[in-house]
C-alpha cells in the first residue's frame, strides 16, 4: 500500500519503520524529526498525503490534529482513508472523522496502547472508531504495527475506549501507591503485600504485572528508578482528556476528577514530569495525611 506517515516522533517513527519492513511504500512529514530509514521524506504533510491509500497521523493534541487535517484531506484521492493515532479529544476526533467523510474519505481514530515499546516491536493494541470499510482497509497496517486491533464503533469510538481505560488505570495506581505507603506505616513488608493482594480481590494490573514497588513482582519501572515505562505526563494528558470529556457529556467521574488533580500536582509541582506514572508510590511514602 502507499501509505502516509505525519508526525515522526517517539511513536511515528518506530510505526513507519515497521510499515517499510513488510514492503509497504511509505511518505512521511515531520516538523523536525528525521525520516527514518526507508520512509520518503515529503516537503510537507500535504506533499506526503499525496496519492497515499492510508494517511497515519502520530501528533501531540487535538488542535495540532486539526490543523493538519485540513492540510491533508484536500490532498487525498476520494476512497483514501485518513487514520490517526494519536491520543487527542474525542470532539477533535469526530470533529476531523466528519470533515474527511464529507470530502469523500475514510476516516478512523485508532488510539494505541502500548507505548515506544510496544510501537517499536509492533505490538500496539489500536482502538479504532470510524466505518467497517474504512476498518478493513486499515487493518492489514494494524496487524504490521499491532498484535491487536479492535474496531470499537462509529467516530470518537477509539478515543473514548483509549480515555476510559486510562481512567481506570490511573485511578488504579494511585490505588495501588496509597495502598503499598499505608502498608508500610503498618509494619506490613511489601512482599507479604504483594502475595496477598495479588492473588486477593485487590489485585489489578497494576500490582500484579506492573508494580509500583520496586523488587516486587515481575520487573517494572520501579526496579529501574522509576524512568519511564509510561511517564507521568503521559497519564496527566489522558486523565485531563478523560476529564474534558466527562464535562462534554456530562459524566460524574469523581475518582477520575481526583486522579487528574493528583497527577497534576505531582508532574507540576512534586518533580514527577520526566518519571514513571507509578513513582506515586515514593510520593505517597514521603507523605503524612496533613
Ligand atoms: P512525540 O512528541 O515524540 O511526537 C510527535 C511528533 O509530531 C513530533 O516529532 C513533532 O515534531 C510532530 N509534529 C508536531 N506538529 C506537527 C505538524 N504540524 N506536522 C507534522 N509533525 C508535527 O510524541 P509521541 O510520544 O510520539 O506521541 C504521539 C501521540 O501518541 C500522542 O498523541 C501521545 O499521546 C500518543 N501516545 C504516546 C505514547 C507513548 O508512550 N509515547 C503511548 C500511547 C499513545
Amino acid at each position: 500500500m502507499k501509505v502516509a506517515v505525519i508526525g515522526l516522533g517517539n511513536m511515528g517513527a518506530p510505526m513507519a519503520a515497521n510499515l517499510v519492513k513488510a514492503g509497504h511504500q511509505v511518505a512521511g512529514f515531520d516538523l523536525v524529526a528525521p525520516c527514518p530509514a526507508g520512509v520518503t521524506c515529503a516537503t510537507s504533510a500535504a506533499a506526503a498525503a499525496t496519492g497515499a491509500d492510508v494517511v497515519i497521523t502520530m501528533l501531540p493534541n487535538g488542535a495540532i490534529l486539526r490543523a493538519v487535517a485540513a492540510e491533508v484531506i484536500p490532498a487525498m484521492h476520494p476512497g483514501a482513508v485518513l487514520c490517526d493515532c494519536s491520543t487527542v479529544d474525542v470532539e477533535s476526533a469526530r470533529a476531523v472523522a466528519a470533515q474527511a467523510t464529507a470530502a469523500g474519505l475514510g476516516a478512523l481514530d485508532a488510539p494505541v496502547s502500548g507505548g515506544v515499546g510496544g510501537a517499536t516491536a509492533g505490538t500496539l493494541t489500536f482502538m479504532a472508531g470510524g466505518s467497517e470499510e474504512a476498518f478493513a482497509t486499515v487493518k492489514p497496517l494494524f496487524e504490521v504495527m499491532g498484535q491487536k486491533a479492535v474496531h470499537c464503533g462509529g467516530a470518537g469510538a477509539g478515543q473514548a475506549a483509549k480515555i476510559c481505560n486510562n481512567m481506570i488505570l490511573g485511578v488504579t495506581m494511585i490505588a495501588t501507591c496509597e495502598a503499598f505507603a499505608l502498608a508500610d506505616k503498618l509494619g506490613l513488608e511489601r512482599q507479604k503485600m504483594f502475595d496477598v493482594v495479588s492473588t486477593s480481590s485487590g489485585y489489578s494490573w497494576t500490582m500484579n504485572a506492573y508494580c509500583p514497588a520496586p523488587g516486587i513482582g515481575p520487573k517494572s519501572p520501579a526496579d529501574n528508578g522509576y524512568k519511564p515505562g509510561f511517564a507521568a505526563e503521559l497519564m496527566l494528558k489522558d486523565l485531563r482528556l478523560s476529564q474534558q470529556a466527562a464535562e462534554a457529556a456530562d459524566a460524574d467521574t469523581p475518582m477520575g476528577k481526583l486522579a487528574a488533580a493528583l497527577y497534576t500536582s505531582f508532574v507540576e509541582q512534586e518533580g514527577g514530569r520526566g518519571m514513571d506514572f507509578s513513582a506515586m508510590l515514593p510520593r505517597f511514602e514521603a507523605r503524612g495525611r496533613g
